[in-house]
C-alpha cells in the first residue's frame, strides 16, 4: 500500500461541531480532572483517540436501516436481518445478539468455565481475562515471544505460539481446557494481525484434542485485510471470502459490534455446538434478554447487520488501515518511537523509547498523555504502569514490560487534518521531554484504578 491513504471512499454529509479549548483552558481542565483523561468531558477535547470502540461514524445506509428497526420482543424482522448477515459472514448455526462484547464473553464463560479451568488465547483482551477469572478460570496468553518486543517487525505479530499451546495441553490435560480462543487482531498486543495459517494450525491442534475453538472476532475485517495484504495466496481474494475461510476453522465466536460491526453498541455470541447453545441461551435470557434481541433495540440489530458488511468493503478497509498507517509513519518520520509494525486500529507510542530516563514509578506514559492533551487537545490513553503495575506476594511493585501511549482511531471519523494535529502535538511534547513532570497517585487503587485514579504532578527523580 502507498503510504497512508490516497483515496477516500466517502464524503461528509452531516457534521458534528468540535470545540477547541485554549492551551491555558486545557491545562486547567486536565488539572481539575486529576490528570486522568477519563475525567475529561467531550467538550474539552479536539481529537479523541481514547478508543475505537463504539466511537465511529455510521453510514447513511446504517442510519436508514435504523428507521426500519422492528421492536417486536420476539422474532423481530430486525433479528432476521441480523441473523442473515451474521450467518452469511460467520456461518455459525446459532447466533445470539448481546449488548456488548463483554456480555457475550460473560454469557459464554459462565456457561462453560468451571473453577480450575484454563483458557488459552494468543492474548486475552482485558474483559475476556476478567470474565474468565470471574468464573473461576485461568486465562493464559500464548502469543509468540516477538509480540513483546516493540521493535520486532513481523507481518503477523499476533500469532499464537503453537508449541506453547501443545505443551500447555500436554501439561494440564484436555479436561481442564473447555475451549481454545484466538483474538483477531490481537488488541492487547498492539492490534497486530494473525495469519490464516496460524489460525488453521491452532484449530487443528484444538480439534485433534477434541477441544472447541472460538475466535474473539472484534476486528475480523481488519484481520482479513492484513491476510489479503501479507499472506501468500490471498492477494486476489475478497475480504468476505477470507473471513468465511477463517470462521470455517472455528466452532464459535464472541464479538463486540462496536469494533468491526461499525455500530455504536452491540455484541455477538455464535457457535455450532447444540449443547453450548442450550446453556448459553439460558444465560442470555437471564442476563441480557430474549434470544432475538439480547439487550439491544431492534434498530441496533439493523445497524449491525449493515455495518458488518460495510466493514468488509475493500475501499473502506484500505482507508481505515491506511489512516492508522499514516499516523504511525508520520510519527516515525518525526522521531517518535512507536510499536512496529503499525497494527489495525491504533498506534502505540513507546514511552520509554522517548523518555529512557523516566522512572516507571513516576508514570512516563501518563506524563506524555497529559502533555499531549495540554499541547494539542488530543485525548490518548495510558497503557503502562497506571494500568498494569501491581504488588507481588511480598508487596513489591511489579512493573509492566512496556509503557505505552495508545492512539486509537475511531472508524470513519477523522480526516488527515486531525491526524496531523496529533503529530504536531507529539512533536511539541517530544521537544519538551526534559521538562515533562512525574506523577504520583493521590486517589484510586486496584486493577481498574486507571479508570478512576487521580494524580498530582511531582518533580522527576
Ligand atoms: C472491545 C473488545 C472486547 C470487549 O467488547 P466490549 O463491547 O467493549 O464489551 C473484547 N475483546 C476485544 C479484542 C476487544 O477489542
Amino acid at each position: 500500500m502507498e503510504r497512508g491513504t490516497t483515496y477516500k471512499p466517502y464524503r461528509i454529509k452531516m457534521v458534528e461541531p468540535i470545540t477547541v479549548p485554549t492551551l491555558s483552558e486545557r491545562v486547567e481542565r486536565i488539572r481539575a480532572a486529576g490528570y486522568n483523561v477519563f475525567n475529561l468531558n467531550a467538550d474539552d477535547i479536539y481529537v479523541d483517540l481514547l478508543t475505537d470502540s463504539g466511537t465511529g461514524a455510521m453510514s447513511q445506509a446504517q442510519w436508514a436501516a435504523m428507521f426500519i428497526g422492528d421492536e417486536s420482543y420476539a422474532g423481530s424482522r430486525s433479528y432476521a436481518r441480523f441473523q442473515e448477515a451474521t450467518h452469511d459472514i460467520f456461518g455459525f448455526s446459532h447466533i445470539l445478539p448481546t449488548h456488548q462484547g463483554r456480555a457475550a464473553e460473560n454469557v459464554l464463560f459462565s456457561s462453560v468455565v468451571k473453577p480450575g479451568h484454563i483458557i488459552p488465547n494468543n492474548m486475552h483482551f482485558d474483559t475476556t481475562r476478567a470474565n474468565i477469572i470471574a468464573n473461576g478460570g485461568e486465562p493464559v496468553d500464548l502469543v509468540i515471544d516477538e509480540a513483546y518486543d516493540p521493535g520486532a517487525d513481523l507481518p503477523f505479530k499476533g500469532n499464537m505460539d503453537t508449541g506453547k499451546l501443545e505443551a500447555l495441553i500436554d501439561e494440564v490435560g484436555v479436561e481442564r481446557i473447555p475451549l481454545v480462543m484466538m483474538t483477531i487482531t490481537n488488541n492487547s498486543g498492539g492490534g497486530e494481525p494473525v495469519s490464516i495459517e496460524n489460525i488453521r494450525a491452532v484449530s487443528e491442534i484444538a480439534h485433534a484434542h477434541g477441544i472447541p475453538f472460538f475466535i474473539d472476532a472484534c476486528r475480523y475485517a481488519e484481520n482479513a485485510f492484513f491476510i489479503r495484504e501479507r499472506e501468500e495466496g490471498y492477494a486476489e481474494k475478497e475480504p468476505i471470502e477470507i473471513a468465511r475461510e477463517v470462521f470455517s476453522l472455528a466452532d464459535g465466536m464472541t464479538m463486540s459490534a462496536k469494533k468491526d460491526g461499525l455500530a455504536n453498541i452491540g455484541g455477538i455470541l455464535a457457535m455450532n455446538d447444540d449443547g453450548i447453545f442450550a446453556a448459553t441461551r439460558e444465560r442470555l435470557i437471564l442476563m441480557e434478554g430474549f434470544t432475538t434481541y439480547g439487550g439491544l433495540a431492534g434498530r441496533d440489530l439493523d445497524a449491525i447487520a449493515v455495518g458488518l458488511r460495510e466493514a468488509l468493503d475493500l475501499n473502506y478497509l484500505r482507508d481505515r488501515i491506511g489512516q492508522t498507517r499514516y499516523l504511525g509513519d508520520e510519527l516515525t518520520e518525526h522521531g517518535i518511537p512507536i510499536i512496529q509494525p503499525v497494527g489495525g486500529h491504533a498506534v502505540y507510542i513507546d514511552a520509554l523509547g522517548l523518555l529512557p530516563e523516566f522512572l516507571q514509578s513516576q508514570f512516563p506514559a501518563l506524563s506524555i498523555v497529559v502533555a499531549l492533551y495540554e499541547q494539542a487537545g488530543v485525548r490518548a490513553v495510558e497503557i503502562g504502569s497506571v494500568m498494569f503495575a501491581h504488588p507481588d506476594e511480598n508487596g513489591n511493585v511489579v512493573y509492566p514490560k512496556l509503557e505505552l501511549v495508545r492512539l486509537a482511531i475511531p472508524r470513519r471519523m477523522y480526516t488527515r487534518t486531525h491526524l496531523d494535529a496529533v503529530v504536531d502535538g507529539m512533536m511539541e511534547v517530544a521537544s519538551m521531554k526534559g521538562d515533562l513532570p512525574g506523577y504520583a497517585i493521590t486517589e484510586g487503587s486496584g486493577p481498574l484504578r486507571h479508570f478512576i485514579a487521580r494524580f498530582e504532578q511531582v518533580p522527576r527523580r
